[in-house]
């Protein structure tokens, strides 16, 4: 049965949505992609470049959305903030990603309309993303030579659903490779064959015979994609690391946003680089310390207005005040300790991205504002 389903991508202000845009618009032009912003109002103004560039790119709107829309304050990170009482957001209370960007998703975008949404984790991570709990709403990886979600993974890899996989793959292979794939998918799944092994032995064997068997899967289930008859990205083999990334943002002209570019500072006569790693709210309560000394040198204003939130006792880090943090001394000692850690790390890297690299993979973040 064919129903109307929504194929959506929300660009974050980071580099790995800003190139799905691009890789899905150029890739797959015909796939109908809605484009979505969820503002928080405490962005960079890079992003807001950044989505003009975009827009100019695909020639299309990229839709703007808010949450809190009828406040009284003038952005929505202040609305909530107030009335969650001041209490600052952490990683254990993230209570902005779900108030200022995944319900504002689910309501202003999706609207309980069958959804395809398509995020851009990338080949190389080994991360999952946001997965909405709502069956209405299905993920798709498109950098990944895995496209599935690990809900979807787990469905078609378990042991009580082998017999029904086999068949599937028996209906859908007409090719010499049927009795290999059989013989994977009625493999128990067990501690020494753990689903990861599986699911690679799978994609090693063909990435679009088992993209077209999971498809064919689903028809039965009552996913976005079991209304679709045909859906192009099952023939897709790519594997996009982060190279890939920066390469393709270049190469299309959007470019690579701006808090990326690195920024050489000198401390004790030793040279170091810093940036911002990611997209988001300038005063994240991820960026490590090495980025908030990037905004408090680079961007003054804008720690100012971050210092401006700690009060009544709440911090944005757990360990350490901003007004501690932006001593002399400690941001002596916070480059030094970054120029090291770089050192050290730059041993095991080649990527010439390098300080990025070292900036994101030491953090942890959030998938709906950083991706
Ligand atoms: S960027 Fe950080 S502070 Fe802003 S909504 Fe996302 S997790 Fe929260």
């Amino acid at each position: 049965m064919t129903k109307k389903v929504k194929h959506l991508l929300g660009i974050s202000g980071g580099k790995d949505s800003a190139a799905l845009a691009i890789y899905l618009h150029d890739k797959y032009p015909t796939l109908p992609v809605e484009y979505y912003f969820s503002d928080t109002g405490k962005e960079l103004d890079d992003t807001y470049t950044l989505l003009e560039n975009i827009e100019s790119y695909l020639g299309k709107k990229i839709l703007r959305i808010k949450a809190a829309k009828n406040s009284h304050f003038d952005n929505p990170f202040d609305h909530f903030l107030n009335s969650y009482g001041g209490y600052l957001p952490s990683a254990q209370a993230r209570w902005c990603t779900k108030k200022l960007k995944l319900e504002p998703f689910e309501n202003d975008v999706v609207k309980n309309e069958l959804s395809i949404s398509y995020v851009g984790i990338r080949n190389d991570e080994d991360r999952e993303g946001y997965i909405s709990k709502k069956e209405n709403i299905q993920s798709i990886f498109p950098f990944r030579k895995n496209i599935w979600s690990e809900d979807v993974i787990r469905s078609v890899l378990s042991n009580s659903n082998k017999l029904f996989m086999a068949e599937i793959a028996l209906d859908t292979l007409k090719n010499g490779s049927v009795d290999i794939f059989t013989d994977l998918i009625l493999k128990d799944v067990t501690e020494s064959y753990p689903q990861k092994r599986k699911l690679n032995d799978l994609l090693t064997v063909g990435i679009k015979e088992f993209n077209q068997i999971v498809f064919n899967s689903l028809k039965d289930k009552n996913l976005p994609l079991s209304y679709e008859d045909v859906f192009p990205l099952v023939d897709n083999e790519d594997g996009l690391n982060r190279n890939d990334i920066f390469a393709l943002l270049e190469k299309s002209g959007v470019g690579v946003p701006a808090y990326y570019k690195k920024v050489e500072f000198e401390v004790d006569g030793q040279k170091g680089y810093y940036s911002r790693s990611r997209s988001g709210c300038f005063f994240c309560f991820f960026q490590q310390k090495i980025e908030w000394v990037w905004l408090y040198e680079q961007h003054r204003e804008l720690f100012n207005k971050s210092l401006e939130y700690e009060k009544d006792g709440f911090t944005w880090m757990s360990d350490e005040k901003l007004t501690d943090l932006i001593k002399p001394e400690r941001i002596r000692q916070i480059k030094l300790d970054y120029i090291k850690k770089t050192e050290r790390q730059a041993q095991n890297q080649s990527s010439e991205f390098l300080i990025d690299t070292l900036i994101e993979a030491e953090g942890v973040g959030c998938n709906a504002c950083f991706v």
